[in-house]
């Protein structure tokens, strides 16, 4: 592995690229970097979103073109606005310390004559979508014919998108000699067309298998009937309070009303496709940048290549049209190293469709259930605990603390637990106590892990374990770690739900005692693990409830460094990108949404400032209520 240095990049960008904080190239730039410095050569690259294809080919690029010239050298072609705008923002950054430098980026939906002018300024580089830049040059105001390099980003999906005519139009405007660089993350029969067509004898260079997804991606599937998807993707996202997702529909219909059935229904949600305006999308992707949306419902269009880290769940809500087009949505997640999940929800008809996508992907899916309600209640509840004792204590609250005490004097300890948890959790409670299952029987998992009946068998136990995602864990992580140390079978842990901060996971009822005793006092990393046995589906062998009390928690505070931002930053927070700042400027407000719950979070999300305006208002009030409401609501769509 080799560093930028050796890659052949000058000082400029080098120092640029130690501001960035990359600490080594990427696979596809290590292959491409070298190669387009070297000489003018045309290249076809596959990689998948999200390996940094845009240093590939801006580094090489900054480097080569004259920023003393005005004369524009450089042009880059992408599908959509928002990517345009991302790969200038990225080039800018990377050309910080190019003196003269002018990246210029073009698309439609905003004033053409500012673009121009922009232009007219000299823009060595600029980087456009295939309409505004066709419009463009048919109105003389830009000229290419000067381009020495032109990139094809996304190729696959400008062809996907209908561009092929007017690529071919933008591309008879510049010299032949030029090079040109095509960067795809799938290589179907229209881009080698392409390839053929407008570039000479192209290197190419292949990152991972074509079409391979990434491997920090799990892929899962829930059979439903096609009536309930909506609801199962309610549950989805309660089952997983920390969810910060992009859910995929099939048309720009179905992602609006689904977008408007989760925010109407009190999630922090928000839609992403070709029919908003321009301005409406840029909002809904800022939102959604700084986490002030947890849910952005997504056409394939609008959300490809978009650069957002740390989305931990993509969801399917439904498959594509086109099973290729499975990889790019998956690769939203998983992304910097992390882990993701990918959830797919099909109705019978489509579960074929699920065999040819594990052979594109070459990996295979976990078919699992949609959580039942308790299992909700159960998440809820615990997450809210662990926010709970994560919150730090605001020392304002002392002056307080001798009526409340008061109020209080003749409840004890648990009871009063109790109380605090039920203004949370009655209202999930109340939601889902009747609430059917919906997961649909299917023949095919009984091929799945080792041909496991998970249904409703009650020689299983559950179990809750105080470790999750933010430990390092994913569900095949966390299965080894368990059957390695229970000394277990290959089969005998199954349904691994991991979380944040938790996780659940099923035996048989056989060896319950055995886990039981062997997480008694046990320790992992310097902490106590506990396991005990879910409500859910132990309820015959319940009893431990002394959780609150556990030394794992105090253990907790200390240990639990790693990933702790997502933990400490519940929905409330998440709306700020910067919440350092928010809290010094207002810590009040800050402290306020910390302790509160997931629902009456994401419902002030839409309502921006009341939270914080309306800084007198009881929280207690103010759960309670919209506890009543949201659940109502909602239960009238099942
Ligand atoms: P792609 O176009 O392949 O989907 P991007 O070029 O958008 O990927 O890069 C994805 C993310 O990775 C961006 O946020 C980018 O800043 C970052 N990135 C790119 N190269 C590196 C690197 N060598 N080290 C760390 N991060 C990188
Ligand atoms: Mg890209």
């Amino acid at each position: 592995m080799s560093t930028f240095q050796e890659l052949g990049l000058n000082e400029d960008l080098l120092n640029a690229i130690t501001d960035l904080g990359f600490e080594k190239p990427s696979e596809v730039q290590e292959k491409a970097i070298p190669l387009l410095l070297e000489e003018d050569k045309d290249l076809v690259a596959l990689a998948q979103t999200g390996t940094g294809k845009t240093a590939a080919f801006g580094f090489p690029m900054l480097q080569k073109i004259d920023i003393d010239s005005r004369t524009t050298q450089g042009l880059i072609l992408s599908p959509t606005r928002e990517l345009c705008l991302q790969i200038t923002n990225e080039l800018k950054q990377y050309g910080k310390y190019c003196k003269g430098l002018n990246v210029t980026a073009i698309y439609g939906g905003a004033s053409i004559t500012d673009q121009a002018r922009s232009v007219k300024r000299g823009a060595q580089i600029i980087v456009a979508t295939p309409g505004r830049m066709k419009d463009m040059i048919s109105r003389k105001l830009v000229d290419i014919s000067k381009i020495q390099y032109s990139v094809l980003d996304e190729a696959d999906e400008m062809l996907n998108m209908g561009f092929y005519e007017d690529i071919t139009d933008i591309l008879s405007h510049t010299p032949d000699d030029k090079s040109t660089w095509l960067f795809s993350a799938t290589m179907p029969k229209e881009v080698s067309t392409i390839a053929k067509k407008f570039m000479y004898d192209p290197t190419e260079i292949t990152v991972g298998n074509r079409n391979e997804s990434t491997n920090n991606v799990s892929h899962e599937y829930y059979l439903v009937n096609a009536r309930d998807r909506y609801q199962a993707l309610k549950r989805l996202s309660d089952a997983n309070p920390d969810i910060f997702s992009v859910i995929f529909c099939r048309t720009k219909r179905d992602t609006q009303k689904v977008a408007e059935n989760l925010i109407e229904d009190g999630y922090s949600a928000g839609a992403l496709h070709g029919d908003l305006s321009q301005n409406q999308r840029d909002i809904v992707m800022k939102s959604f940048r700084n986490k002030q949306i947890q849910m952005l419902v997504a056409t394939d269009v609008a959300a490809r290549g978009i650069d957002v880290d740390d989305i931990t769940h993509v969801i399917n809500y439904q498959l594509p049209d086109e099973i290729e087009t499975y990889t790019h949505r998956s690769g939203r997640t998983g992304r910097a190293g992390k882990s993701g999940i990918s959830m797919v929800i099909v109705s019978k008809s489509e579960t074929r469709k699920i065999k040819s996508i594990e052979r594109i992907i070459k990996k295979q899916f976990e078919q699992k259930e949609i959580p039942s309600g308790m299992e909700i209640c159960e998440v809820q509840l615990m997450s809210l605990a662990n926010k709970i004792h994560n919150t730090e204590a605001n020392d304002e609250i002392d002056k307080y603390i001798a009526s409340i005490n008061e109020l209080f004097v003749d409840t004890d300890k648990d009871e009063l637990i109790k109380k605090f948890f039920s203004v949370e959790f009655s209202r999930f409670f109340n939601y889902y106590q009747k609430s059917k299952d919906l997961t649909v029987s299917d023949s095919r998992g009984s091929d799945r892990d080792g041909g496991r009946d998970y249904g409703k068998s009650s020689n299983d136990t559950r179990y809750f374990i105080n470790v999750g995602r933010k430990d390092g864990f994913d569900w095949m992580k966390l299965k080894d770690f368990l059957k390695e140390q229970l000394e277990l079978g290959r089969d005998d842990v199954f349904k691994v739900d991991v979380k944040e901060s938790f996780s659940f996971f099923n035996t048989e009822n056989e060896i319950k005692e055995k886990v039981l005793a062997f997480f008694t006092d046990f320790k992992h990393e310097g902490r106590f693990v506990n396991v005990e046995v879910s409500e859910n589906r132990g309820r015959s062998g319940g009893g431990r409830r002394d959780r609150g009390r556990g030394r794992g928690r105090d253990d907790r505070r200390s240990g639990g460094g790693r990933n702790r931002r997502r933990d400490d930053k519940p929905r409330g927070d998440r709306r700020s990108s910067d919440r350092g700042e928010r809290r010094s400027s207002d810590s009040r407000g800050d402290r306020r949404s910390s302790g509160s719950g997931n629902r009456s979070d994401r419902r002030s999300n839409d309502r921006g400032e009341r939270r914080y305006d309306d800084s007198r208002n009881d929280r207690r009030s103010e759960s309670s209520s919209s506890g009543s409401d949201r659940p109502r609501r909602s239960r009238r769509r099942d």
